[in-house]
């Protein structure tokens, strides 16, 4: 049962109500969920709904309808995200979790630990206590093991993870780990289940090797019964009669766990199929289905592993692998962050100086719009927003200080470059730190209850418009009025009475404001990407860079545009962009905006930016990210 609780309850009437319910032989856990205080009252199904309802201080009462409770959706509405160290499991940032089965020597775990870094993982896991099917095999270093764990997370950042397979073990994992992951074969382990609940520390959940996805969340209900929250749920594969795979990867767990549950998804391929060749494909097709992290096993020499050699992939096919989410992750809303760490430790280096916030952001619009959900995307769900009504402000705020960082659309794939901020890029001295490609999905979004049929007029911005022709060609009664962003509009129609009103614009916006999608998937063209700039007052230090942009004007004399991209060519610089601005006050005369794969700031760069320096009249460096 689930109590919500009134607004203006007093402490008393709460007291009241909690220690009523342990008198009567309930679990008591209190939650706040969307604004709402809630109460559960656990393990007994026999006091009275009416009853409930009737106590001073309750607003409502639920019955919840699954054997899990805390781990229902019921009684946490939002996705919850799951600290790894410095890391957010859950959210629209990937996490890749990658490692050797078990950790062999320092040497080994420190080796892997640098590649899987390099190519775009957060978390490094390896076992220490190995849960063999023989008692020959070999058993993992144990503490030494953990130690070596230790020495990793120090030497390269990233936060740690290994089995706990015995409640013994709990005092050297709360020395050495961030994180603990029970495995498939201690799933039902209760005691060990409970011990994890009370260690407090993060859990990795295996599902059993014959488990029901409920029987899984049953487990989960365990630790969270005992006060700990911090769960991952982790599909590693079932047992079914297919031997071609060594067990039969389950994901259409997936979209039934994010129904159910509040709790974030992480997908292991490796020993879902045991072979090395199927473990990319699966991880792909992970993400497409809608996965918040995946753990992938990764070995140097997997030819002399001490276990699970044939499924680790080789560092430079996890780093192809890695790529492929990169481009895969847009698609699905969500991103794969190759600076993550470094923005993650930054986050805790950063301090309030005076009454500027250091983690301001600045964008353009209001809550919900695509450039607020770049914005989120890119420095994770604490970021503090500072949105504002055009460009200019934008830029200002950076160059005040007012703001950190600000997040500004440079292009669309349909309509093109977004040339105000081009001009502004040239006017002030900021620069490029980051980027990041968000897919645009439209929305026809009304008030709750309306349908197709109500609607006689559409509100949205005007790119959002355009991009959704075809869709509103076929309602030519329909009136079509622009606003600035596709949030105002849908914050628009939460003014007006009726059904009549509808907005274009993005889910998250219909959510913030309590609207409903009526029809989703309006735009014309689904290849819709939007590419957003991070801009900052200084350069980034960031890891290095593989992308440059700049700025440029050349002579009017034949042949001097040509000059300046043979020495890209000589050099061998893949040019990913270029684009001709008018230069204002000087009619017919041009600024070419070059994107380059080069970090233009490297001293390997140096000759050939002195090069391209005597070929121009003017050159500025927009940024290296
Ligand atoms: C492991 O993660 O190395 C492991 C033994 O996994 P599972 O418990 O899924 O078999
Ligand atoms: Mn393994």
């Amino acid at each position: 049962m689930i109590l919500v609780l009134d607004k203006n309850i007093t402490k008393d009437q709460k007291s009241h109500i909690r220690n009523m319910l342990v008198d009567r032989g309930c679990f008591v856990h209190e939650t706040d969920d969307s604004g709402r205080n809630l109460i559960s009252a656990l393990g007994k199904s026999n006091i009275d709904v009416a009853f409930l309802k009737s106590l001073p201080g309750v607003e409502d009462v639920t019955p919840v309808s699954t054997p899990f409770k805390l781990a229902s959706r019921q009684w946490h509405s939002a996705d919850t995200l799951v600290p790894l160290g410095n890391v957010m499991v859950g959210g629209e940032r990937i996490v890749i979790i990658a490692g050797p089965c078990a950790i062999e020597s320092r040497d080994q775990a420190l080796t892997i630990a640098r590649e899987v870094k390099r190519y775009g993982a957060v978390v490094f896991r390896g076992g220490a206590y190995k849960p063999r099917t023989s008692p020959y095999s070999f058993q993992g270093l144990e503490e030494e093991g953990l130690k070596i764990l230790a020495e990793v997370r120090d030497q390269t950042g990233l936060p740690v993870v290994t089995e706990i397979t015995s409640m013994v073990q709990a005092d050297v994992m709360m020395k050495y780990v961030d994180a603990v992951q029970i495995g498939a074969r201690n799933m039902q382990n209760f005691e060990l289940l409970k011990c994890v609940g009370r260690m407090g520390k993060t859990v990795v959940l295996k599902r059993g090797l014959a488990s029901t996805i409920e029987e899984w969340l049953m487990s989960a209900e365990y630790i969270m019964s005992e006060g700990n929250d911090r769960i991952i749920l982790c599909e590693r594969g079932i047992r079914t009669f297919e031997p071609y795979t060594r067990n039969t990867l389950d994901l259409s767990a997936i979209p039934v766990l994010k129904k159910l549950t509040h709790l974030p998804v992480l997908i292991d391929p490796s020993h879902a199929t045991g072979i090395r060749e199927k473990v990319s494909p699966m991880a792909r097709a992970a993400i497409a289905a809608g996965a918040d992290a995946l753990m992938i096993e990764v070995h140097h020499d997997p030819d002399h592993a001490l276990s699970d050699g044939p499924q680790s992939l080789y560092p430079k096919q996890f780093g192809q692998l890695t790529r492929d989410i990169y481009v895969i992750a847009p698609v699905v809303g969500k991103q794969l962050d190759f600076d993550y760490l470094h923005k993650a430790a930054g986050d805790s280096n950063r301090q309030d100086v005076g009454t500027r916030s250091p983690k301001a952001i600045a964008f353009l619009g209001e809550l919900g719009t695509f450039s607020h959900k770049a914005c989120l995307q890119y420095f994770g769900e604490n970021m503090d927003a500072d949105p504002k009504q055009n460009f200019r402000a934008i830029f200002e705020a950076v160059k005040s200080g007012e703001a950190a960082y600000a997040v500004i659309p440079l292009e669309n794939s349909l309509s093109g470059s977004i040339h105000e901020n081009y001009d502004l890029l040239l006017e002030y001295d900021l620069q490029i730190v980051g980027e990041l490609t968000l897919r645009i999905v439209h929305y026809l979004i009304g008030r709750p209850g309306a349908h197709l049929e109500d609607i006689r007029r559409v509100i949205s911005a005007g790119p959002a418009v355009q991009q959704c022709r075809q869709f509103l060609d076929r309602f030519p009664g329909w009136e079509v009025i622009t606003v600035n962003a596709t949030a105002s509009a849908v914050q628009e129609i939460t003014h007006n009475e009726g059904y009549g009103y509808a907005a274009i614009g993005s889910k998250e916006a219909a959510d913030l404001y309590g609207m409903e999608v009526i029809e989703e998937g309006i735009e014309t063209n689904p290849m819709n990407f939007t590419r957003f700039a991070v801009i900052a007052a200084a350069p980034g230090t960031g890891r290095a860079a593989g992308k440059s942009s700049l700025v440029y004007s050349v002579g009017n004399q034949p042949g001097s545009l040509y000059e300046t991209l043979k020495i890209f060519q000589e050099n061998h610089i893949n040019l990913v962009k270029l684009e001709s601005r008018p230069i204002h006050g000087r009619p017919w005369q041009y600024m070419f905006y070059a994107d380059l794969e080069a970090d233009v700031r490297s001293a390997e760069f140096a000759p050939i930016l002195d090069h391209l320096i005597s070929k121009t009249d003017y050159l500025k460096i927009l940024g290296s990210y």
